[in-house]
Formats: structure tokens, C-alpha cells, sequence
């Protein structure tokens, strides 16, 4: 595997790779990479011939008060951890690589953008989709792969591919837990003991929400009342929002049907986590 500092090497090699024939696959990643990030991985060794996995934690993403500076970093158990599920190249550029002095161009999906995470994190999905933008401009990859962990990213994501005309087909990943359930994260390692078992909480009200869509129930008045039951048994997390919505549009739904997604969000501690489940 190889190492990429610069767009301008990103561009070079995946440009020779492009001329030898070869598909590319795109992986962004801010790096702690876990399970979920080599399922991605995985996803994209099996279907593409050179995978480029990026690890950048990009600032731009993060809002004022969170946690841009602390955000978990392990650059050589990373590069171990791509290399031994596929990936050719690993592109790690500097800040000011992609975002050089007088950098001024910045790409909004209006609307989508302001809803779900996008709602409690101003800003946060501008600098999801300008710096997406920046990673697909540059590799120009065939496919790129994304977790449906993070669903709201997603809808925002296929949206800005679809009206900025990029030929790269997005690639939806299944959500990867850990035995109990919990959604793996990067920001999962700020959790304490206790807060760990709290977590579960999150996980525990998309099982439920599930179980009721099986056994027949389609109203999100009831869906999301047992969701923020369950949610508040457990004292200790704060919810930050429970939806159901049409994850195309993020527009809440009044009854779920196919296409519906569940997504919940809550703070445990200092620790904002989030997890969700197409039902319906
Ligand atoms: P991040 O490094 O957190 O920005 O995540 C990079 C990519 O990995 C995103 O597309 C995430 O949705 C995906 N991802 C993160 N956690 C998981 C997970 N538990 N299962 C599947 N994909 C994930």
C-alpha cells in the first residue's frame, strides 16, 4: 500500500492506474479506523481494482465547540488496518493541502443539509459535501463507499452526486456493531464503563422500533413514542432528535413505508452518538 500526501500524487497515480484500465474505488475516512471503516474497505477490494482510502479529519466538519482537536487519532495501526483489507493507496494530505491559503469555494445541499444532524450541527454538512467534493474531483473514482451508520450523510451525499453530476455511484455499507449492539464509532473510545452500557440505549430503540414495524405497526406517532420511551429509561443520555423520514428527502414521515428510516441521535455524557434502521 502506498502512502499519498498531496492531491497533485493522487491525481498522478490514480490518472496511471485509469490509463492501465483499472476501476477506482473510494473510501473517506477520517481515520481510527474500526470494523466498520474495513467493511467499506472490504466492500470496495472486492468490487474495484485500486481502492484509495483517504484519512483526513476534516475541520471544516466540525463545529466550534466540538471535538476537531481531540478527535481519536492512530495513523499506524490505520495504515495496518487498510493495507490488510485491500486498499492500494492511503491518502493522507495535510490541512493545508486541501484547504490551501485564500480557499473559497464551499458546496451546500440546500435544504438536506439543515435537517437531522444537520439541525443540531450547523455547518456540518457543508464541510461534508466541499470536502467530498474535493476527494471525488480529485480521484475521480468509479465507485466510492459510505455506512449507512451515518444515514442523514448519506441522503445529503447521493443528493449532492446526483445534482453536481458526478459520475461515481455511491456505495451504501450496513451498519457494523459491536456483540451488544452498539454501532461501532471512532468516538466510541470517549465513553467511559458506564457510559458504554448506557450507549446501548441507542441501539435498544431502533431493535424496538424494528420489532413493532415487523409485527405491523406503520405509525410514526407510535414508532417514535416507543422509541422515546426506551430512550428514556435510560437517565443518563439526552436525546438530541428521533425521526422517522423519507431518507431521500429527510422530510419526517407520517407512516412508514418502504424507504423509511429511523434515525435517533443522543448525547451519553459529552459524547454525541448516533444510530438508525430502514424500516418499513
Ligand atoms: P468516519 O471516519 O467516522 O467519517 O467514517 C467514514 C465512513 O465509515 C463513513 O462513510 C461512515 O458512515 C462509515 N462508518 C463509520 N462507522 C461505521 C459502522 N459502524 N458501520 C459501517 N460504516 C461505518
Amino acid at each position: 500500500m502506498e502512502l499519498l500526501r498531496t492531491i497533485a500524487e493522487l491525481q498522478q497515480r490514480v490518472r496511471q492506474q485509469q490509463a492501465r484500465g483499472l476501476s477506482i474505488g473510494l473510501v473517506p475516512t477520517m481515520g481510527a479506523l474500526h470494523a466498520g471503516h474495513a467493511s467499506l474497505i472490504r466492500a470496495a477490494a472486492k468490487d474495484c481494482e485500486y481502492v484509495v482510502v483517504s484519512l483526513f479529519v476534516n475541520p471544516t466538519q466540525f463545529g466550534p465547540n466540538e471535538d476537531f482537536a481531540k478527535y481519536p487519532r492512530s495513523f499506524a495501526a490505520d495504515c495496518e488496518l487498510a493495507a490488510k483489507e485491500g486498499a492500494d493507496a492511503l491518502f493522507t494530505p495535510a490541512v493545508e493541502e486541501m484547504y490551501p491559503e485564500g480557499a473559497a469555494t464551499f458546496v451546500e445541499v440546500e435544504g438536506l443539509s439543515n435537517r437531522l444532524d444537520g439541525a443540531s450541527r450547523p455547518g456540518h454538512f457543508r464541510g461534508v459535501t466541499t470536502v467530498v467534493t474535493k476527494l471525488l474531483a480529485a480521484a475521480q473514482p468509479d465507485r466510492a463507499y459510505f455506512g449507512q451508520k451515518d444515514a442523514a450523510q448519506v441522503a445529503v451525499l447521493r443528493r449532492m452526486t446526483r445534482d453536481l453530476c458526478f459520475g461515481t455511484e455511491l456505495v451504501v455499507c450496513p451498519i457494523v456493531r459491536d456483540v451488544d449492539g452498539l454501532a461501532l464509532s471512532s468516538r466510541n473510545v470517549y465513553l467511559t464503563a458506564d457510559e458504554r452500557k448506557q450507549a446501548l440505549a441507542l441501539s435498544r430503540a431502533v431493535r424496538r422500533v424494528e420489532a413493532l414495524v415487523a409485527h405491523g405497526e406503520r405509525k410514526a406517532e407510535v414508532l417514535l413514542a416507543t422509541a422515546r420511551a426506551s430512550l428514556a429509561a435510560e437517565p443518563n443520555l439526552k436525546i438530541d432528535y428521533v425521526e422517522l423520514v423519507n431518507w431521500a428527502t429527510l422530510e419526517p414521515v407520517k407512516v412508514a413505508e418502504a424507504g423509511t428510516l429511523f434515525a435517533v441521535a443522543a448525547w451519553v455524557g459529552e459524547t454525541r452518538l448516533i444510530d438508525n434502521a430502514v424500516v418499513g
